[in-house]
């Protein structure tokens, strides 16, 4: 397991903790399921999650009690909601309220939560769940005795077990009990980090933006590669790179982005006879040079955002004959999807809006106007002798260009 923890914000003071009012409860995701590493793992989502709340512009608190973690702050619930549903390992983020267990209160609670007009006329159920064995009531007493005086004090709500509007959620504790109305979805997965370091080969497209979102839910934290045509293209691909690495590192405490300039390695491919081969010649040139890259930074496998079959250059054969090249692992979470699938997924995490933006990508400098869709090893290996692949790979290591995105920008942690 990496073991690079991001920097930590201070502990929360007990007396934060022991104040009541609003505050998020986050369900555990996966990390539910682990046996007895569990508590490496939650330490993990708990940093992410400190890495998250950096800059909120106010102090900030966590709490762990069973499989879910309580957030809260003197920050407006709002904006820990949304800082919370963009880490990993959450299955839902609840916006609650934090109060004494007694029964009074916990009503009163409940009837504020569900006084607005927004749920007029609504129906609702009442869940309670007993951490403190000790707590007079059983669990579906203090359902029953919640539900009734909710109804008796907002006339307009009506019940309904089955398929209820509002899901009314208590949660006892031993000292404190939380009273949640709503629940939104969180991000699952396994904490970033608890999986490994993995490099993502990043183009501007729609697809490695997603494999890399996919790679992070897996439990991987990324760094960023991106190639780009210079000095026969224009930057446009960079400032793609930049803002997809931007958008993504949101998601997990921030990565580099590394931009090499393929162009010159391109034409030396084109000028040696590369011809239909060009295209996986290329690829082979990326993951050679990635590999190496990612052995100097400490990434354990590559990532791309390959599906199988949906170019050319991204046939059975082709892969096979990438892989070949790499000299660490090339993890394709993408290699069963379909476009649309992946680009419904890209317009949700938000790297969409920045694919679409047009560029000139490097893939396109030097194409040819068919692609082999089986490029042989042998061919690949005597245009390779062609070059000084060795002494290429380090020219484009030498050149490579370190950018921080989301890192550089950012307000400085602010102690809890
Ligand atoms: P994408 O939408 O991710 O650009 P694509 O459908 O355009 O993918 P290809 O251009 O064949 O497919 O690229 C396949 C994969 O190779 C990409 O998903 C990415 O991981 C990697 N790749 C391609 N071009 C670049 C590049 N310029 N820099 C870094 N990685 C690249
Ligand atoms: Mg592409």
């Amino acid at each position: 397991m990496h073991t690079s923890a991001p920097a930590r914000v201070p502990a929360p003071r007990a007396s934060d903790t022991a104040r009541p009012g609003p505050c998020v409860l986050l369900k555990h995701g996966e990390v539910f399921l682990k046996g007895r590493n569990r508590q490496l793992f939650v330490e993990r989502l708990h940093d992410n999650l400190r890495t998250a709340l950096r800059g909120i512009g106010g102090s900030t608190w966590i709490k762990t009690a069973q499989n879910v973690t309580v957030l809260g702050g003197e920050v407006p619930r709002e904006a820990l909601v949304e800082r919370a549903r963009r880490v990993i390992g959450f299955n839902s983020v609840e916006p609650a309220v934090r109060v004494p267990s007694d029964l009074d209160t916990i009503v009163a609670a409940a009837v504020d939560g569900l006084s607005g007009p927004e749920y007029d006329g609504a129906t609702f159920v009442v869940r309670a769940r007993r951490r403190n064995k000790q707590f007079p009531l059983t669990s579906s007493r203090v359902e029953a005795q919640v539900g009734a005086r909710v109804l008796a004090a907002i006339p307009g709500l009506r019940v309904d077990l089955t398929r209820p509007d509002v899901r009314l959620s208590v949660e006892i504790d031993h000292k404190e009990s939380y009273v949640s109305w709503e629940r939104l979805p969180g991000l699952s997965g396994l904490p970033v980090g608890s999986s490994g370091r993995a490099l993502v080969l990043l183009s501007g497209g729609y697809d490695s933006p997603v494999a890399a979102h996919r790679a992070m839910r897996r439990g991987l934290a990324c760094d960023f590669v991106h190639f780009n045509g210079a000095p026969y293209t224009n930057p446009a691909s960079v400032y793609k790179a930049y803002a997809l690495a931007r958008e993504l590192n949101r998601y997990q405490p921030p990565g580099e982005l590394h931009v090499i300039a393929l162009g010159k390695a391109q034409k030396q491919l084109a000028v040696a006879g590369a011809g239909r081969l060009q295209v996986v010649a290329q690829r082979r040139l990326m993951v050679r040079t990635a590999s190496a890259l990612a052995a100097r930074i400490g990434g354990e496998a590559l990532v791309t955002g390959d599906s199988l079959g949906q170019v050319a250059s991204q046939t059975l054969a082709n892969m096979v004959a990438v892989d070949e090249a790499a000299t660490l692992p090339v993890l394709r979470p993408l290699l069963g999807r379909e476009k649309q699938e992946i680009i419904d997924e890209a317009r949700s995490i938000g790297t969409a809006d920045v694919s679409v933006l047009p560029d000139e990508d490097c893939c396109s400098l030097l194409a040819p106007r068919r692609v082999t869709t089986r490029a042989e090893l042998p061919h690949l290996r005597v245009l390779e002798r062609r070059l000084d692949l060795d002494e290429v790979i380090e020219a484009l290591l030498d050149s490579a260009q370190v950018l921080r995105p989301g890192m550089d920008d950012e307000e400085p942690a602010v102690p809890a």
